[in-house]
């Protein structure tokens, strides 16, 4: 199996309303963004470059 070099296992996702933001998800079962990050929020799934600046520090 190949795959892009730049594809980690990382996934990453929105919180609620807020689709600028991409979180880094933790988990595979349980998608809460890295930071913690709107808590109650729902989210989404994305494969996209994580650009959180909290997430990214972690
Ligand atoms: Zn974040």
């Amino acid at each position: 199996m190949s795959q892009l070099a730049t594809e980690t296992t990382a996934r990453a996702g929105t919180v609620g309303a807020d689709v600028m933001r991409v979180h880094e998800l933790v988990g595979t079962n349980d998608l809460r963004p890295k930071c913690g990050a709107g808590k109650d929020e729902p989210v989404d799934e994305w494969l996209r470059a994580v650009n959180c600046p909290d997430c990214q520090t972690r």
